[in-house]
């Protein structure tokens, strides 16, 4: 697999370098020259596959000769080791729920396919182990954390604000042990983030440590996202569906991406809707054509408070000589904090069914589509993209007495915490990664 960059359409860099770089030098995002489309065999074979075959398959098509084979298949069976379910809710209604990984959110899939290629080649060179330092205001870290958790040759140290991460998410970040070490920061996440910047850019650590950051934007986070759309579809097929509309919660981007991605393999949707919270940069472009970044406001919604997704960079260039069907295949729609509230009472009284604030704002969208096209007979499936009960404090009393807090979050409250208090000072951080590396 080749991959080139949205700046420089003329580059090839091979698969494993975009892996440990993660940004091409010219600041575009990794693209796969080759898209294949999946051949009618596969579709015909489909609902016969379960979530893990056929992410080996569509893995298999986009990365060849990247890694054997029969490595990439037990990378893929580690790596999807939980489902990713289409439960039924109403008459042409589905959710898809992608909150069973250990994060309890669908970054679990792009996080532990991530951290198992990058395992599989740091083995094969058996040179210097990986250090990967992780800024996280909560719930990105955790996917991060758990996804890395007993990785060989890799050690994870994950940097969060004192007291601004949800007690579940403190739990995730902070009861691993093994190759992830939790810092608790007395200060912001933003001071979080400059302190990795400016470790990223100091030359001793970087003679002394292999640094990286499994950026969000990696491109090997983006193709195990598209497993579950073709996994979906195939939960569709068995139920006699032959085309569906997706509803996307979007806040960088990277889900959208993966989807049509998957639809570009030759996944047949007729429709896929861009969710996003009051960040609306991309339902106004799809509207007006102007492309306006913005600085993000905070929303409920709050893993989604993007105004300029990075990934934007990826779909435009997907389509870049075809705007007019870019704009024919993806609707968006935009929803405030009440909007978004409302959604997630009405998804209750609709469907007895507890949404997370944003995956409400995807099932809004969807009933907006389908009001808006009655004679449309094909299903709708909205992404659940984290579990409700990482969002307690959005819920509404009454609908939070019906959230099962599922058991491998419960046992986390029994573990012990491992954390180290820094101040937000860049010389104490630097010098407990010197001193913690020779202890
Ligand atoms: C990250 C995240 C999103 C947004 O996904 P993008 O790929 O950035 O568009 C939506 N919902 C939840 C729960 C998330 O954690």
């Amino acid at each position: 697999m080749n991959l080139y960059s949205t700046n420089n359409r003329a580059l090839r860099v091979p698969f494993r370098k975009a892996l440990f770089q993660s940004l091409p030098a010219d600041q575009g995002l990794y693209m796969p020259v080759d898209v294949p489309r999946l051949p009618a065999e596969f579709w015909a074979r489909l609902p016969t596959l379960t979530l893990p075959q056929i992410a080996f398959e569509v893995a298999h098509a986009l990365l060849q000769d990247a890694l054997p084979a029969e490595q990439l298949r037990r990378i893929v069976d580690d790596a999807v080791s939980f489902p990713a379910p289409v439960v039924p809710l109403s008459t042409n209604t589905y959710v898809l729920e992608l909150f069973h990984g250990p994060s309890l959110a669908f970054k679990d899939f792009g996080a532990r396919f991530m951290s198992r290629l990058m395992g599989y080649y740091l083995a094969q060179e058996g040179g210097r182990p990986l250090d990967v330092l992780v800024a996280t205001s909560g719930d990105t870290g955790g996917a991060v954390a758990l996804g890395f958790l007993g990785v060989p040759n890799v050690r994870v140290t994950i940097l969060y604000p004192k007291g601004k991460v949800s007690p579940i998410q403190q739990q995730q970040l902070t009861t691993n042990g093994q190759n992830i070490r939790a810092l608790e920061i007395d200060g912001t996440f933003d001071d979080c983030q400059a302190l990795v910047k400016q470790a990223f850019a100091d030359e001793e650590l970087n003679q002394r440590f292999r640094l990286t950051s499994a950026n969000s934007i990696n491109i090997a986070r983006l193709i195990p996202q598209a497993f579950y759309y073709v996994g979906a579809y195939a939960q569709l097929q068995r139920l006699g569906h032959r085309e569906v509309v997706f509803s996307v919660p979007s806040g960088n981007f990277g889900n959208l991406s993966a989807g049509l991605l998957a639809w570009k393999m030759g996944l047949p949707v007729c429709q896929f809707l861009a969710a996003t919270n009051a960040n609306d940069t991309v339902p106004t472009f799809l509207r007006t054509g102007q492309y306006q970044p913005r600085p993000s406001v905070a929303t409920i919604a709050n893993a989604m408070d993007v105004g300029n997704p990075s990934n934007w960079a990826r779909i435009a260039d997907l389509f870049r000589d075809d705007a007019a069907r870019l704009s024919a295949l993806v609707t968006g729609y935009s929803y405030s904090d009440d909007e978004t509230r409302a959604a997630m009472q009405a998804a209750f009284d609709a469907h007895g069914y507890v949404l997370c604030p944003h995956t409400a704002i995807a099932w809004r969208a969807w009933q907006q589509w389908r009001q808006a096209h009655p004679h449309e007979s094909a299903p709708g499936v909205f992404l659940a993209t984290a579990h409700p009960c990482k969002f307690p404090e959005v819920l509404a009393p009454g609908v939070a007495a019906q959230v099962e807090v599922p058991r491998q979050v419960q046992m986390l409250s029994h573990r012990d915490q491992y954390l180290v208090d820094l101040s937000n000072d860049y010389p104490g951080f630097k010098s407990w990664l010197l001193v913690s590396a020779t202890a």
